[in-house]
């Protein structure tokens, strides 16, 4: 009998330790692999929310779960030839803990250093990008059960559930309401909160879930781009669950940090340029020129991903409100 969020842990660390999910033939497909614009559209991102820390030099450009590399590689193709002195000031640091994905990481960005936890990136002023790390991360999950919380263990290929301790919930619930609980998810909002409040940055995570915090199960898993069963043979599916975007900022700003968001994706990246890069990409490569706009329309379309993706970010409390979150 294994509690929910070992269960996930474990379950993701034999996943991404065993092979690359992403993109033709893979388990599923990400925003930085659909199209190149997505990474670029971050990188300037990243250059704008430098010149308004101030542009520190050097300032620690990192981010967490980079998958293949693509979205910052995008990101410092952009940045160099746009904000060439944010790319020479930049000091490249990746949070990863899938040795497969830090050699594909390595082929791409040579010059980064890695690290096992956000919590070993050195001291300075940040700058951090996220997309669909917090997702990966694993949950508790509690049922409402006789006006009592009950938590969900895994037994066998099936859920368990023992008395909760140790973790703070609604005093009420409906008779077998699901809460969620993203401990690590949490613990990082509150490290970074203190950390930008501190020495200055931001950190920038873009996600699918509600805007406002909601009960319900969340917990999914994708194998070959399909639905499978959470439970069933643990390592072989992506398991994700929603994000809590409210409580993050809640939890950054009881640590000193300002948080602006969340918005919806689609309104985020179009904001950002998403849209004219797509037609520029397009002009210059005409035999697939339809290619880029379609992908633009796929990350900012509300019933495609424009709406369930969000984005948040984390950031010193005196910074100006960042690129993209004038309307949050
Ligand atoms: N950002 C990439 C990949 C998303 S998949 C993209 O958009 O394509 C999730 C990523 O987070 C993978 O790189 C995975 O190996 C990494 N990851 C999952 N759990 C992690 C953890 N606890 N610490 C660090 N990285 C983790």
């Amino acid at each position: 009998m294994e509690r929910l969020d070992a269960f996930m842990a474990r379950a993701n660390a034999a996943y991404y330790a065993g092979r690359d999910p992403f993109g033709a033939g893979g388990d599923f497909t990400t925003a930085p692999e659909i199209t190149q614009a997505f990474g670029e559209c971050l990188g300037l991102w990243a250059a704008v929310t430098w010149t308004l820390m101030g542009s520190p030099d050097p300032v620690i450009l990192a981010e967490a779960g980079p998958g293949r590399g693509t979205l910052m590689a995008d990101a410092l193709r952009a940045a160099r030839a746009m904000v060439p002195d944010f790319a020479r000031a930049a000091r490249l640091h990746l949070v990863e803990t899938s040795p497969l994905l830090r050699e594909a990481q390595r082929a791409r960005l040579p010059e980064a250093t890695w690290h096992e936890d956000a919590a070993s990136l050195p001291d300075g002023p940040l700058i951090l990008l996220a997309n669909e790390f917090l997702d990966a991360l694993p949950i508790r999950q509690f049922v409402r059960r006789d006006g009592a919380w009950a938590e969900r263990w895994v037994a066998g290929g099936a859920f368990a559930e023992r008395p909760a301790s140790g973790v703070a919930l609604p005093g009420t619930g409906a008779e077998g309401e699901i809460r969620e609980v993203n401990e690590p998810a949490l613990r990082l909002a509150a490290t970074l909160g203190a950390r930008l409040a501190a020495r200055g940055g931001a950190a920038l995570f873009l996600d699918y879930g509600p805007a406002e915090s909601a009960p319900g199960d969340s917990l999914q898993a994708i194998r070959g781009r399909e639905a499978a069963d959470p439970l069933a043979e643990p390592g072989t599916a992506d398991l994700t669950a929603h994000v809590d975007f409210a409580a993050l900022a809640r939890t950054a700003r009881a640590a000193g940090a300002a948080a602006h968001g969340p918005v919806p994706q689609g309104v985020f990246l179009s904001a950002l340029g998403l849209h004219s890069r797509a037609a520029a990409l397009a002009a210059s490569d005409p035999g697939r020129g339809a290619r880029h706009i379609e992908a633009a329309t796929r990350l900012t379309a509300p019933e495609a991903m424009g709406r369930l993706f969000k984005a948040l970010v984390l950031c010193h409390p005196t910074l100006p409100t960042p690129p993209g979150f004038e309307t949050a």
